[in-house]
């Protein structure tokens, strides 16, 4: 078995492939989470995945055709080779995969190796051959405790709403947002108001038996609570003057996500859906591959990083430098 990158992650071959860009020719697509940039399946495509992601899938975009919903750990044959899935921690449903034939290939997909108030972090798997995302794959990322950081976020908040401030909290409407209304419930005993996308991503979480607490629909209320939680794309100067205007408050911003950047935000919170360096580092030893392929992100640096430090073969999956340094927006 050979693992190459074409519009997706291919097995030599065969028709199979894991997160395909494209499904021409493709009989069966494993699609690991739902994130938009792993989604991607004709009507005729056996679509395999697990039951939180055909739930999300279908709530997001459109319906599967020819879904295939598995459970962690649940053995299925293609060809020549059997392939199970299994917690990648990233966001609800989100799946590393193993394929087992002459050899054991392990997918890691998008993971994250720290458990959240939303998700059990990803256990690494026993493989031959390694391909994993490298989104942070450089030493400078570095992620803290993650109840460590609700912490700090917690303070900011209760000190921004203390001087009469709305707190906006921004996060992807997959994943991370759903995190922010676990917390708001949690640690600031509120329920925070949520965009319409988030609100229905969340109760595709709570249908799934993961409980967030209260939260309302973003409907002409914000004068209910002195939280709102919006996906970042929507967050811009623009939308935070008119909230600013129509609630008769200041706004207190903050982006919770692994990446530095802060934009218009007042703060940015540490809480990345991803691997640190670190992590990534200790997944690769954990699963004592003989070789290993990365992509997303820093692939190159990191495959360098695991030839260095680790003394095993490593090197980007895609020799296309554009596939390689695709940066994951989705974290
Ligand atoms: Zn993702
Ligand atoms: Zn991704």
């Amino acid at each position: 078995m050979k693992v190459f990158e074409e519009k997706g992650i291919c097995i030599e071959g065969t028709h199979f492939k894991v997160d395909p860009s494209s499904c021409e020719g493709t009989k069966a697509a494993v699609i690991s989470h739902a994130h938009s940039d792993h989604v991607n399946f004709n009507q005729n495509t056996e679509v395999y995945c697990s039951k939180e992601t055909l739930s999300l899938i279908e709530t997001n975009y459109k319906k599967v055709g020819k879904p295939h919903a598995m459970k962690f750990g649940e053995k299925k044959r293609f060809d020549s080779f059997e392939f199970s899935l299994h917690n990648s921690g990233h966001i609800l449903g989100s799946s590393q995969v193993l394929l087992e034939g002459d050899q054991t290939i392990a997918i890691t997909s998008d993971f994250k190796m720290q458990d959240s108030l939303v998700a059990k972090k990803a256990e690494p798997l026993k493989c031959d051959t390694l391909v994993m995302e490298a989104t942070f794959g450089l030493p400078e990322f570095k992620f803290s405790e993650r109840a460590q950081v609700y912490d700090e976020m917690a303070q900011w908040c209760k000190k921004e709403i203390g001087k009469g401030k709305m707190v906006v909290l921004a996060g992807y409407s997959i994943g991370k947002s759903q995190e922010l209304t676990a917390f708001s419930n949690h640690y600031l005993k509120t329920a925070p108001i949520v965009h319409e996308k988030i609100y229905e991503n969340n109760k595709v979480y709570e249908s799934h038996g993961v409980k967030l607490g209260e939260f309302l629909k973003l409907d002409h209320n914000l004068s209910e609570s002195s939280v709102l939680i919006m996906p970042p794309s929507l967050c811009n100067q623009h939308l935070l003057q008119a909230l600013e205007f129509s609630t008769k408050k200041e706004i207190a911003s903050a982006m919770a996500t692994g990446w530095k950047y802060r934009n218009h935000f007042d703060r940015i919170f540490n809480l990345s859906d991803h691997s640190s360096f670190d992590q990534l580092l200790s997944y690769v030893k954990a699963a004592g591959p003989k070789q290993v392929l990365t992509m997303h992100g820093y692939s190159a640096e990191f495959a360098r990083a695991i030839k260095r430090k680790l003394g095993i073969p490593a090197r980007p999956l895609s020799s296309d430098e554009a596939t390689q340094r695709c940066l994951a927006e989705f974290d």
